[in-house]
């Protein structure tokens, strides 16, 4: 595929500002450190290749000494023992900062990541203020419970009177993917701060800018030493390490699955708490009485939105035989008509893959469809300057032993079948070991629901796909993680619940 960039500049006078010093430093205990070896990483920009920032490469020393932090506060209890109600406050003020900061943080993710900066800015960005306002209102609501229990051998004449606190973990480990950075962390940081968590972060290395950009945010709002600290490097390093790390009571991460399993060996020295946001490979099934003026920019946006670099990207699509033709080529049109570009650009629709690694597998994932016998409907390219774009790529009479279509692809790839019934469309949706989430196209409700309740993944939209809310839980059936982030789900995941039963 030929690709020729248009030449673009960051607008915001604090995107130039922030990328003129390229060496970048991690936080540790509301400071700005070095990593203690002296390594570093490169980030580049995923368009051009050009180089970006450097961020410090973490070790062990580095997370030892963010963990003892984090802990330090946790246990003064500086954070934890803060006023709900100021705690509230802060994080209400990180949600202001963000939205204050739109623009600069909107064109750092695009400049690290790739993504449209419409993507960052009307999406993403704003998604990552509401998730701290949304758990700023839930600081003062962690309410427990009074139990009336029937215990019988209390002392005569005494009673029982037993109830619930719920109490933060202690210290948590966040480490996030690179595919919606910023969100994805606050998706994370938001509910374990709102609870009185200390939190050790853990970016993506390829995409790090937006969380230390964060970091300064958090100290701005008045977030106290400790309460967040950074270390920036490697999963197989900084992430392994927070994994086994014996101080560290929960891990909440996002990102494969295959890590995701390397995570739970790790954590189980000390038996830690572990949410595990992981892969997806959603079903879409469009039956023959769909709206099509809803289905077609629907499920194409679902299989390209953000170059399908989304955990619940729409990946297989099922189509009722009865409307096959007309949707295929609405979606091939829709496919073809996305123009391909650098973020910043703003004609871009869709921007590169996150490095060249990731675009070469997607392409190899695209021949091994082919091979297995797909028919390319539109896409299959690969290129531009620095070989990250790949095209916006449908795959027809595929089928579900395929491994385009079993297996995530993380990229703008989209497998397709058809099908005769619904019982039919239901058991190849369910033929999956992943269970993220899936749509239904159908002006049914009978069907819609049937659907709904059926389809083994956490989330199932209708007529939609991609819709996503600070108070909706999402989280993964099956392969697909366990635990819910966001909605007050996502409080559970960073507290303990302590009985107390006391005779009176
Ligand atoms: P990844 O698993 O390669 O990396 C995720 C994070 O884990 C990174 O910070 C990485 O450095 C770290 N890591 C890598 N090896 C590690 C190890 N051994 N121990 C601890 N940490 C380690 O994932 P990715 O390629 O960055 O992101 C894409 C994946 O994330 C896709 O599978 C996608 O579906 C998933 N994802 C899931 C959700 C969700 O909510 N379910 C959301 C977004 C992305």
């Amino acid at each position: 595929m030929q690709l020729t960039l248009n030449p673009v500049k960051p607008n915001v006078e604090a995107t130039r500002k922030f990328l003129s010093s390229k060496d970048k430093k991690m936080l540790l205990n509301n400071e700005w450190v070095d990593a203690q070896k002296g390594g570093v990483i490169e980030t580049h920009d995923p368009a051009s290749g050009s180089l970006l920032a450097i961020i410090p490469q973490g070790t062990q020393a580095d997370v030892d000494a963010a963990v003892a932090s984090a802990k330090t506060t946790f246990e003064q209890g500086t954070w934890r023992n803060m006023l709900p109600a100021e705690r509230a406050k802060i994080l209400w003020r990180i949600g202001e900062l963000i939205d204050a900061n739109i623009d600069e943080l909107a064109e750092l993710e695009t400049l690290d990541q790739g993504k449209p900066l419409g993507v960052a800015r009307w999406a993403e960005i704003p998604g990552a203020a509401e998730q701290f306002r949304y758990f700023a209102g839930m600081c003062s609501k962690l309410e427990s419970k009074v139990i009336p229990s029937s215990i019988g051998y209390q002392p005569p004449g005494k009673r029982v009177h037993s109830y619930t606190l719920s109490e933060p973990v202690g210290v948590v480990a966040a480490i996030t993917p690179w595919n919606s950075p910023l969100i994805l962390t606050a998706m994370k940081l938001a509910p374990a701060l709102c609870v009185g968590c200390s939190v050790v972060l853990k970016p993506a290395e390829d995409t790090s800018l937006t969380a230390l950009r964060l970091g300064e945010l958090c100290i701005e709002a008045g977030l106290p030493a400790g309460a967040l600290n950074i270390v920036t490097g490697y999963g197989q390093v900084v992430g392994q390490a927070l994994a086994e790390h014996n101080d560290v009571a929960k891990i909440s991460f996002t990102g494969s699955t295959q890590t995701g399993r390397k995570i739970l060996d790790a954590a189980k020295g000390n038996l830690k708490r572990v949410t595990l946001e992981l892969g997806g490979k959603s079903p879409m099934i469009v039956l023959d009485d769909a709206d099509l003026e809803l289905a077609i920019p629907g499920v194409a946006n679902a299989a390209f939105f953000n170059g399908g670099q989304v955990c619940v990207a729409g990946t297989r699509l099922y189509v009722q035989e009865g409307i096959a033709d007309k949707l295929y080529a609405g979606i091939a049109e829709y496919a073809k008509g996305l123009t391909l570009g650098h973020g910043l650009d703003p004609a871009t629709q869709m921007g590169p893959l996150v490095n060249p690694l990731q675009a070469a597998k997607v392409y190899d994932y695209i021949q091994s469809g082919l091979a297995d016998g797909a028919k390319l409907l539109t896409g299959g390219g690969l290129g531009g300057p620095h070989s990250t774009f790949v095209e916006p790529t449908i795959l027809t009479q595929c089928h579900n032993n395929m491994k385009v279509v079993r297996e995530e692809v993380f990229g703008p790839v989209l497998s397709s079948m058809t099908f005769k019934t619904s019982d039919e469309a239901l058991a190849l949706a369910n033929d999956t070991d992943y269970g993220l989430a899936a749509s239904v196209w159908t002006q049914s409700l009978s069907h819609a629901h049937r659907f709904a309740s059926d389809i083994e993944a956490g989330t199932v939209w209708i007529n939609s796909h991609l819709m996503f809310d600070p108070s909706l839980p999402i989280g993964g059936y099956k392969q697909s993680g366990w635990g819910r982030e966001s909605g007050m789900d996502a409080v559970l995941n960073y507290v303990e619940t302590k009985t107390v039963c006391a005779v009176l």
